[in-house]
C-alpha cells in the first residue's frame, strides 16, 4: 500500500464527492466503502441524538443518524477507531482521564468532526448546485477547510510540530445533571466547542496557543473548579469575541510526507505586533447574548451601558462564583 506517499489534497482534486474517502481520498468501491458517522455513534447513544436534527452551516437540516461521510474501511476501522476508542475510554472514565490524554488526540477527535461537517457541507452544495460551478463555497469556508484538512492529516502521518503549538485547547469540568450535549462550530473564528455531559472542550485552531496563554492568566481559576454551564458558555463567548478581533494570522508552512520522508512537518510562525484589535464591551455583550441564548436572557440584562457587562464567572469582588442550582441567576454572594 502506498498511502504514506499520498498526501490527499482536496483542493487539487476537488475530491469532495460521495465516491472518495473523506480522510485519505481513496476511491471507494463495493469492497472498501463504509460510512463514518460525523457525530460518533457512541455520542449519539449517550446523548440520545439519533433522531434529533442538526443545522449545517449552509442551513441544511439533517438528522444526526444520517450525518455521515464516505470513508474507506481502512480509515474507518483502523485509523479512526484507534482515536475513537482512546477517547471513549477517557470519557467513560471521567474528566481526569480526559486531562491525561495526549492533547493531540483530543484535537484530532474534534478536528475530524469539524472537517467532516465541512466536507458534508461541500458535498451537499455540489449536489444542489451546478457541479461545474467554481463558486460553491465562500473564502471563509475554504480557509477553514484548508487549515482543518491539514490538521486532519496528522491522523494519518506522524507529525512534527515546529514552533508554537498551533492551537488552544481548553478542558473544563461542568456541573451537569441533564446529560447535556452541545456543539458550537464557528468557521470564521476557527473555534469549535463541545459539552459532552460534564466534559467541556473548547478548541481554537491556528492561534499559536495565544488564547490559552491569555485565558490561563485571567481565568486559570476555572480550570480547577467544577463550573456551571452558563460559566462555560461565557468563557466560549469571551474566546469567540477575542478571535473575532484578530487582525493578524500566524504563518504556517507544511512539509508534506514524500517517498523519502514519511512524516509531516507543521511549522508555525507567530506574526509580530498587535494580533488583536481593541476589545469593546458593548460588542462583546452581543457575543455573550448569543452564547447564553439557552437561558433567553435579554440583551439589556447583559449590557448595562459603558463598559458594564454582566458576568456569571466571578462575584463583584473577583471570587469564583458558586451556584446553588442550574438556574444561572441562583448563586451565592453578589
Ligand atoms: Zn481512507
Amino acid at each position: 500500500m502506498d498511502e504514506k506517499h499520498n498526501f490527499y489534497n482536496t483542493f487539487e482534486d476537488m475530491a469532495t464527492s460521495h465516491f472518495q474517502c473523506f480522510l485519505c481520498g481513496e476511491n471507494l468501491n463495493d469492497k472498501n466503502v463504509s460510512k463514518e458517522h460525523i457525530i460518533p455513534k457512541w455520542v449519539q447513544n449517550k446523548f440520545s441524538l439519533w433522531n434529533q436534527t442538526m443545522v449545517l452551516p449552509n442551513q441544511t437540516t439533517i438528522k444526526y443518524k444520517n450525518l455521515t461521510v464516505p470513508c474507506c474501511k481502512n480509515c474507518n476501522n483502523i485509523i479512526l477507531s484507534q482515536i475513537e476508542n482512546q477517547f471513549i475510554s477517557a470519557v467513560e472514565t471521567g474528566i481526569d482521564a480526559i486531562r491525561q490524554l495526549n492533547e493531540l488526540l483530543i484535537v484530532q477527535w474534534i478536528v475530524k468532526i469539524k472537517f467532516a461537517l465541512l466536507f458534508k457541507n461541500l458535498v451537499l452544495k455540489i449536489d444542489r448546485t451546478d457541479p461545474n460551478s467554481k463558486t460553491i463555497v465562500n473564502d471563509e469556508v475554504i480557509k477553514s477547510f484548508d487549515i482543518t484538512h491539514t490538521l486532519l492529516q496528522t491522523i494519518r502521518f506522524p507529525t512534527n510540530f515546529i514552533g508554537p503549538k498551533p492551537w488552544s485547547l481548553f478542558i473544563y469540568d461542568i456541573h451537569d445533571n441533564d446529560n447535556t450535549y452541545y456543539m458550537g462550530d464557528y468557521l470564521e473564528s476557527d473555534l469549535i466547542y463541545f459539552q459532552l455531559g460534564n466534559i467541556g472542550l473548547i478548541l481554537v485552531l491556528l492561534d499559536c496557543g495565544i488564547n490559552i496563554d491569555m485565558f490561563n492568566d485571567v481565568y486559570g481559576i476555572f480550570s480547577n473548579q467544577i463550573i456551571h454551564e452558563v460559566q462555560f458558555r461565557e468563557i466560549c463567548a469571551k474566546i469567540h469575541y477575542k478571535q473575532h478581533t484578530k487582525i493578524k494570522e500566524p504563518y504556517y508552512t507544511i512539509r508534506m510526507p514524500n517517498e523519502n520522508l514519511q512524516t509531516m512537518d507543521f511549522i508555525t510562525t507567530e506574526s509580530y505586533g498587535n494580533t488583536f484589535e481593541g476589545w469593546s464591551q458593548e460588542t462583546y455583550a452581543h457575543f455573550l447574548h448569543h452564547h447564553l441564548r439557552k437561558w433567553a436572557i435579554p440583551y439589556d440584562e447583559l449590557y448595562h451601558g459603558g463598559d458594564l457587562v454582566s458576568s456569571y464567572l466571578k462575584t463583584d469582588d473577583g471570587k469564583f462564583r458558586i451556584y446553588r442550582s442550574s438556574d444561572p441567576t441562583d448563586f451565592y454572594g453578589i
